[in-house]
């Protein structure tokens, strides 16, 4: 007689027989709804882990069903979708050696090693090949195999082998590329998987050193299409061979893919250096080198009003202001373990006198310099420390994105210390902070909130503060009323974290706001208070940046509004327009009685037609347009012509004057 394992989802329980695959643990659970392309199971011993639905699942697992059209979901597609690529690729370029093929955000991509680029032509019949592919009806198929099988199975593809050398050293170069097996941890050497594509009557198609999971079979892919290819160096780094990197993205469904390329369409019309150069907003000379811009008198206009919010919000909420230094010396860096652990994202060093200086990544060091100026009691706790801090970070020219991705940003920064009774309050005050500004900026509510906690390798003990931590993040986030999910061991080595997210006018989603609590720099800098008890205590520290950074929420700004801001941020609010050159005068005292309510405003004066000036004043989406001719002059009034909306005439100046400053208040 066969044993019988048992499987739970919640509450439900079923029995199966011994053997059983994870999608009939779920049919007996009735655990599937709609589409879906994998399962998560907890092991009895409390591994979580992503798994093929055709796998064997084992006694006691937990089993839940990984739906088509979650992230999670649209990931294992998106992979899936990649080694059905690289076997077209296979097909089409003999010889051609395969590096890594991860999901990214929106798609994938897959790395070969190849003689010559790809060409448009090439992705086209790339693609062609792979819907033949699909329409075989392969089926992904796991194997485990010990590192010599590996070895001799990839004997010719050296970057396989060579991700099995860095998995023996504990460097995994994708978390699906390779990794060493699960639960088999302290017998023999470690496993690896091999995902064969099988054709129906048994043959393999392709096989590819892979940890999983896919989804079942090439028949379970609705939508994909490859996007574009780029030279990319192996390991992301220069003195690697440069390879070739296809692009691509699949969906759960045909009408989500139509969806994602129109936003795609629209995101590159919005591009943030595109509209910034037409807008005159900011300027990225090449004198200045990549990741590194300059803000624009318009530009600096909008930004000067993100930096007054972010100040008077901060003001009012209890934070106490410091301006800290762009260098210091590497002392510092060397005391703050920066050096140990973030060299590669530090600009090198310059010596001046004999001392080593640093251009700073970070600001966190110069706060607790501040915090530790002077002894401090627990009756003075929390202590909040802000500043706009300008930081630098060496980013590889390859990845640098405008100010999505920079090499010199300003961080509206901002280290909490508190007593851990103090934690829940002091969290959850920066995630209440957070919402009022995306809220007062335009992006609405936070589209996610995510609470990462502790992983694998972590600073050694605090196992109390750890768990306190985590508590007071989940706790923090229900006071505020907003959802949240937990990605586990996901943390930083040094603490967990809240990572808050919004979504633009186009669907984008962007990661903006951190919430770190830090249980390194504390022991690092050995700073204390000195309790109630008349002894010192470490206090709870706490990362924060609202914005992130003040570039990439403008860039995310300038693209989710198309260039045309709230009047509040607009750098200049209204132009007014005179029909004539006679009407200059008046058109000057118009704007002045509008600078008087403080609003920013402009006179067109040039010599033009005036529907050149109407036009101008469009294209720059500046919000209103007023026009003043001899009747206007006469009356007193203005024709108000604004960026969206209707048309009125004959508008009074000191009514319109009014409207404005209303409109502007509402920041
Ligand atoms: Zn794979
Ligand atoms: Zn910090």
């Amino acid at each position: 007689m066969s044993q019988t394992i048992t499987v739970q989802h919640g509450d439900a329980r079923a029995q199966l027989e011994e053997g059983a695959t994870a999608i009939q643990a779920l049919k007996a659970l009735e655990a599937v709804r709609g589409q879906i392309v994998a399962a998560r199971v907890t092991t009895p011993d409390g591994a979580s882990l992503q798994w093929d639905l055709d796998r064997e699942v084992p006694d006691g697992a937990q089993v839940a069903p990984i739906p088509a059209d979650s992230e999670e979901g649209r990931a294992i597609l998106r992979h899936s979708v990649a080694h059905v690529m690289a076997q077209a690729v296979t097909d089409l370029f003999p010889g051609a050696k395969w590096a890594i093929g991860p999901p990214v955000e929106d798609g994938f991509y897959y790395d070969f090693d190849v003689e010559r680029p790809f060409t448009a032509s090439d992705l086209e019949r790339i693609e062609a090949r792979m819907k033949e592919l699909l329409k075989e009806k392969q089926s992904f198929v796991r194997e485990e195999v010990t590192r010599e099988q590996a070895l001799e199975e990839f004997a010719d593809q050296p970057y396989k082998r060579e991700i099995i050398e860095l998995v023996d050293e504990g460097t995994i170069v994708s978390n699906v590329d390779a990794g060493p097996g699960e639960g088999e941890a302290g017998d023999g050497p470690p496993t690896f998987t091999v995902y064969r594509n099988v054709r129906p009557d048994g043959s393999v198609a392709w096989s590819d050193l892979c940890r999983g999971p896919h989804v079942p079979g090439t028949d379970r892919v609705p939508a994909f299409t490859l996007l574009r290819s780029a030279g990319a160096y192996w390991r992301g780094r220069e003195d690697q061979p440069m390879l070739q990197r296809i692009y691509g993205t699949a969906w759960e469904s045909r009408k989500a893919l139509k969806q994602h390329l129109t936003m795609l369409e629209e995101a590159k019309k919005r591009d943030h250096r595109k509209l910034g150069r037409e807008l005159e907003l900011v300027h990225f000379p090449e004198e200045l080198g990549p990741g590194l811009s300059l803000f624009l008198p318009h530009g600096a206009l909008v930004r000067k009003q993100m930096e007054d919010w972010i100040r008077d919000e901060t003001l009012r909420r209890g934070y106490q202001p410091v301006y800290t230094p762009h260098v210091a010396k590497e002392d510092l860096w060397q005391l703050s373990g920066h050096l140990e652990n973030y060299a590669e994202l530090m600009f090198p060093g310059m010596e001046v006198e004999g001392a080593a200086y640093r251009l700073k990544p970070m600001n966190c060091p110069f706060h607790i310099m501040a915090f530790t100026s002077r002894t401090r009691s627990y009756r003075e706790l929390p202590i909040r420390i802000s500043e706009l801090g300008t930081v630098y970070r060496y980013e590889r020219s390859g990845v640098v994105n405008g100010m999505l991705r920079a090499r010199g940003f300003t961080q509206d920064d901002s280290h909490i210390f508190c007593r851990q009774d103090q934690v829940v309050d002091e969290v959850a005050g920066c995630v209440e902070f957070a919402r009022d500004l995306y809220r007062a900026f335009g992006l609405g509510e936070p589209s996610r909130v995510a609470i990462s906690t502790r992983p694998e390798k972590s600073i050694a003990g605090h196992d109390d503060k750890w768990k306190a931590a985590e508590q007071a993040l989940i706790d923090a986030v229900a006071k505020t009323g907003l959802a949240y999910e937990i990605d586990e061991g996901e943390g930083a080595f040094y603490g967990p974290k809240i990572d808050i997210h919004a979504r633009d006018a186009i669907g984008r989603e962007w990661q903006l706001t951190t919430v770190q609590v830090d249980f390194n720099l504390p022991e690092r800098f050995d700073i204390s208070y000195v309790g109630e008890d008349g002894a010192k205590h470490r206090p709870f520290m706490v990362h924060r940046a609202l914005f992130g950074s003040i570039e990439r929420f403008f860039a995310v700004m300038l693209e989710s509004f198309n260039g045309a801001f709230p009047t509040w941020l607009a750098p200049v609010q209204a132009v007014v327009v005179p029909v004539a050159p006679d009407f200059d005068g008046y058109a000057t005292e118009v704007a002045d009685r509008l600078r008087e309510v403080g609003a920013r405003v402009e006179v067109d004066v040039a010599d033009e037609t005036l529907g050149n000036k109407i036009r101008r004043a469009q294209t720059s989406k500046v919000p209103y347009a007023l026009v003043v001719g001899g009747d206007e002059a006469e009356a007193g009034t203005v024709a108000v012509r604004p960026y969206q909306g209707s048309q009125r005439k004959d508008v009074a100046v000191g009514e319109f004057s009014k409207e404005l400053a209303a409109e502007i208040a509402t920041r």
